[in-house]
């Protein structure tokens, strides 16, 4: 019997959640001033309007900002709902993978990369960069964790496929239409995810968050409201591949197999 199976089951997946909905606030604290290159952990929490400290009682995952009615006790400045739905997300990733997972290492480890996965899809949809603060421990975190999880090869062979493919891309797409069409930023994200996943699932990162960007492009230039060539952020269709990949990743590769009959 391990140590995980001395707390029930639905214990696990309530301390996930709360574990998750805290991790949330900090994620917003990095989403305000990560664009910015200013320090996470100084100063405190505050109104961004007034900047008055946010006391420890106001600063509740999504209940302070209810019960505060989404204003600021100082200065009743609109407080965006933006950041409990950061929260709330972060909150129901980290329950989804202990759900997934179990109460398990591999859990943890998947736990891990929650926040970081909101981070980068707010700050990519504000500001249009992945953060180097990010992406480059991920990257580190990516080898470590992905070792662990399927092996060094799997792992170096997913950090150069990803990383090594986005590379050659974006070069290409350079030197053809004299504009830079993905960042470096997307580059070191899958670098860091093809790690962490491993070559196979790393491909289904690519190809899905590929197809999901230009599927939203297409959309969006045929109701006229992005226009051709604007820069959509490809950050938020990547983290989203991802988590497909981390929760449905095994059972699509398999159902590939299936359908090209490679395996029966
Ligand atoms: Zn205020």
């Amino acid at each position: 019997m391990s140590g995980f199976e001395l707390v029930p089951f639905w214990l696990w997946v309530v301390l996930a959640t709360v574990l998750g909905l805290i991790l949330g606030s900090f994620a917003n604290v990095c989403i305000a001033r990560m664009p910015q290159r200013e320090s996470v952990s100084f100063p405190p929490s505050n109104c961004p309007k007034c900047h008055t400290p946010i006391k420890a009682v106001d600063n509740i995952p999504v209940l302070s900002w209810v019960l505060l009615g989404g204003k600021c006790r100082a200065c009743s400045e609109p407080i965006s709902i933006k950041y409990p739905v950061v929260e709330t997300a972060t909150g129901l990733l980290m329950a989804a993978t202990v759900l997934k997972f179990g109460p398990t290492v591999e859990a943890v480890l998947h736990m891990v990369l929650m926040p970081p996965l909101v981070i980068i899809t707010v700050i990519d949809i504000e500001h249009q960069i992945i953060p180097d603060r990010i992406t480059l421990p991920g990257i580190l975190y990516g080898l470590a964790a992905g070792s662990y999880l399927h092996g060094w090869f799997d792992t170096v062979v997913g950090f150069v496929a990803g990383g090594g493919s986005f590379l050659l891309l974006a070069e290409v797409y350079l030197r053809t239409r004299g504009v830079q069409g993905m960042g470096g930023g997307d580059i070191k994200y899958i670098a860091a995810a093809g790690a962490f996943l491993g070559w196979q699932q790393v491909l289904v990162v690519i190809f899905g968050g590929s197809l999901l960007g230009a599927l939203f492009g297409a959309l969006g230039m045929s109701v006229k409201k992005i226009k051709f060539l604007t820069r959509i952020p490809f950050g938020p269709f990547l983290v989203l591949a991802t988590l497909i990949s981390i929760f449905y990743g095994k059972e699509m590769i398999s159902l590939y197999l299936e359908l090209a009959g490679v395996k029966q």
